[in-house]
């Protein structure tokens, strides 16, 4: 059951999902007791926004390997745990050619009993957290309001886990969407959707999301195009080089002034596609069947039509491809990154002079919010709002890599007396095995690598 009324913590998280997992079970771990920490969210358990989002785009395994999980230490890693489950060695097999990627049914398994057995939903207020208030006495702390200005508790630290901002459409479609006739076919690829098996989808961009739904129109007998701004981008398998996933490659790219990060970032993470056997035999089999084209041009003229609409597309990189009859069109274009559209950011970016620059805020290197954050009181920031720090923050490996580091400052800045070693081994033993277990009843998904 979550809790009934406010409370004063020494560890709140503003946000339900994934990070809020990592960092409540790596603050028991080190040794804070589970009421020491107050989950802010009104979902029941921390997989249900991701498993929406996965669910909504088809997705059968991470793009991410076996270190992404989210038992409180690395070991054993993802690989290691399903054989334990499923007695079976192909997965570390598949994890030393770096060929393996954890289904998503295992994960969520995972998360679901990690969060279970340490309590995290009776330690959550089931509020969005709407303002927070930096206070100095008696000692450094936080004062916590929800979106009706309601307190709902004080915390020493906190931690910003809020997810993405809002989805992204390019403003043609933006504004179409708001419009009957046309709104209901122009659907984003994170959001709910049927295709029809005799129907025409325009599938814009060319990144992991884009890549999913061509294969799913296929798979059920529709008509795809692909519309490309630009000629392809590099193959990518996550939205990171991997390289910027080891501490080295985190130094180099903190090391960069802020304008070049923002700049690098641009060139990395822009539409990129990972190549897989899944997909590229559909799309093969689209291409042979008449099923499947490209087009490189941008949507400029939009209207309801015979077939449901009716767009126009000019092209910078060739002859206009002009008129097209569709069903409806999806865009991969992903999440809003501009923490202006986050209505929590944006309050204390105008209250504190929080530093903003092209709608990125200018963390210090330990994710620390500028002006707030005090290593006696800390304010800190995870996941893609945090990905001018920690390149690959929106990835299960990014929310472990700054969860543990805040975690770890909580801990000595509240001088939290540590579990023993064997303490911490019973527990990280006794979660992977109950994992393992929880794992077995779970549908084992097809590896697409
Ligand atoms: C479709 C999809 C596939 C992905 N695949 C992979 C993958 O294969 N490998 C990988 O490593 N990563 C993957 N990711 C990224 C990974 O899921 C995210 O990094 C992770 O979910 C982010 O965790 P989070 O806690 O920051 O946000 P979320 O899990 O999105 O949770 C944030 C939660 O906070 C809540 N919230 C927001 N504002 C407030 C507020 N003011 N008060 C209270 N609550 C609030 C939101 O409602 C939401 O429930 C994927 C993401 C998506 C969308």
């Amino acid at each position: 059951m979550p809790l009934e009324g406010p409370r004063d913590s020494s560890i709140a998280i503003v946000g339900d999902g994934f990070g809020s997992a990592i960092v409540f079970a790596t603050a028991v771990y080190l040794g804070f007791r589970p009421d020491q920490v107050t989950i802010y969210g009104t979902n029941d358990n921390p997989v249900n926004t991701y498993q929406q989002f996965a669910f909504n785009l088809g997705q059968t395994v991470l793009r991410s390997e076996s270190e992404s999980h989210f038992l409180p230490a690395d070991w054993p890693t993802f690989a290691q745990l399903e054989c334990w489950s499923r007695g079976s060695p192909s997965p570390m097999f598949r994890s030393i050619g770096r060929k393996y990627n954890p289904g998503v049914p295992d994960i969520l398994a995972e998360v679901t009993v990690v969060a279970r057995r340490l309590g995290w939903n009776d330690n959550r207020f089931p509020r969005h957290v709407g303002w927070l208030q930096r206070e100095h006495r008696p000692s450094p702390h936080f004062l916590l309001f929800d979106e009706e200005a309601n307190y709902i508790g004080r915390a020493k630290h906190v931690m910003l886990a809020m997810g993405h901002g809002p989805l992204s459409f390019p403003p043609l479609l933006a504004k179409a969407r708001e419009d009957p006739p046309t709104g209901d076919r122009i659907v984003q690829a994170y959001e709910p959707k049927v295709y029809a098996p005799d129907g025409r989808y325009v599938v814009i961009g060319a990144g992991i999301a884009s890549v999913n739904e061509w294969a799913n129109a296929l798979d059920v007998g529709a008509k795809v195009i692909s519309l490309l701004r630009n000629p392809a981008p590099d193959e990518q398998d996550l939205n990171t080089p991997r390289c910027l996933f080891e501490a080295r490659g985190i130094d180099v790219f903190q090391g960069l002034p802020f304008e070049q990060r923002i700049a690098f970032l641009g060139k990395i993470l822009k539409g990129t596609t990972p190549k897989r056997r899944g997909w590229a035999a559909r799309v093969q089999r689209g291409v042979a069947e008449g099923r499947f084209e490209q087009i490189i041009g941008e949507i400029d003229r939009l209207e309801p039509g015979p077939a449901g609409l009716r767009i126009h597309i000019t092209s910078r990189h060739g002859p206009d491809p002009g008129w097209l009859d569709v069903t409806g069109v999806i865009s991969g274009t992903g999440f809003v990154k501009s923490v202006l559209t986050v209505p929590l950011l944006r309050r204390l970016v105008e209250h504190y002079n929080v530093p903003v620059e092209e709608g990125r805020l200018k963390l210090r290197t330990n994710c620390g919010i500028p002006g707030l954050d005090m290593a006696v009181s800390r304010l800190c920031m995870m996941g893609i709002f945090a990905n001018t720090v920690i390149p690959h923050g929106d990835t299960i490996a990014g929310l472990k890599y700054i969860g543990r580091r805040f975690a770890v400052d909580c801990a000595r800045a509240e001088r939290v007396r540590q579990r023993s070693f064997f303490a911490r081994l019973g527990m990280q033993l006794s979660l992977a095995g109950e994992s393992a277990r929880a794992m077995k009843t779970v549908r084992r998904m097809e590896q697409l690598a």
